[in-house]
């Protein structure tokens, strides 16, 4: 990947990050986001930019331990920067991590338990390997911590979970990733319209 190659797709995932920030994804600089280069090296978005203003300037580079390395190893990374290292290294094959704090993963994961289940939805289609709306899939909920370390464990204990590409932290919002932008796009937007969907109709959560 050329200098010129990596910038664009850093410029592309901002734009994404741009646009969730108009829908309302990420009020107060809140979320996180990520992705990995053709040489394995994880960028993540830097602490505290606000949303409406993120540019390309703003991913840094950090180990697998989520800490700031080369040029960026003064400077703070997310504060959930060790749960995209944790995804990359359940699931090498995924290259793109997306964070959405989209108030109806929060208000539906407020009433259930450790997962919700979604059925027969049309645009269950858009999470890759589902050709049918005539399925269910169970998306896990974890509890919110403040303790990342503690939460990624969890995470790693429950890998079996997380086939649909997703899961929700509870009264906090939804990660999603896949193998490239346009897979995790399509993961991260699913799930926010099928938690819409659940809250309108919240009959049985
Ligand atoms: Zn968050």
């Amino acid at each position: 990947m050329s200098t010129q190659q990596l910038n664009a797709l850093k410029e592309e995932i901002a734009g994404v990050i741009r646009a969730y920030h108009v829908k309302g994804w990420s009020p107060a600089t809140s979320t996180n986001y990520s992705f990995k280069d053709d040489t394995g090296t994880i960028w993540v978005s830097k602490s505290g930019v606000d949303k409406a203003y993120f540019s390309a300037n703003d991913f840094m580079k950090v180990t697998t331990e989520g800490e700031g390395c080369d040029e960026y190893v003064d400077i703070k990374p997310s504060a959930e920067t060790l749960i995209h290292c944790t995804l990359y290294k359940l699931f090498p094959e995924v290259k793109v991590i997306l964070h959405s704090h989209g108030a109806f993963p929060v208000v539906l994961s407020s009433i259930v338990n450790d997962e919700i289940l979604f059925e027969g939805y049309e645009i269950l289609k858009g999470f890759e390997g589902i050709s049918t709306h005539e399925t269910a899939l169970n998306i896990p909920v974890f509890d919110n911590s403040q303790d990342m370390k503690t939460f990624c464990n969890l995470l790693e204990k429950n890998k079996e979970k997380l086939t649909a590409h997703s899961f929700v932290m509870r009264k906090h919002g939804t990660y999603a990733w896949g193998k490239d932008l346009f897979s995790a796009k399509r993961h991260i937007e699913t799930l926010d319209y099928l938690c819409q969907c659940k809250w309108m109709i919240r009959s049985k959560p």
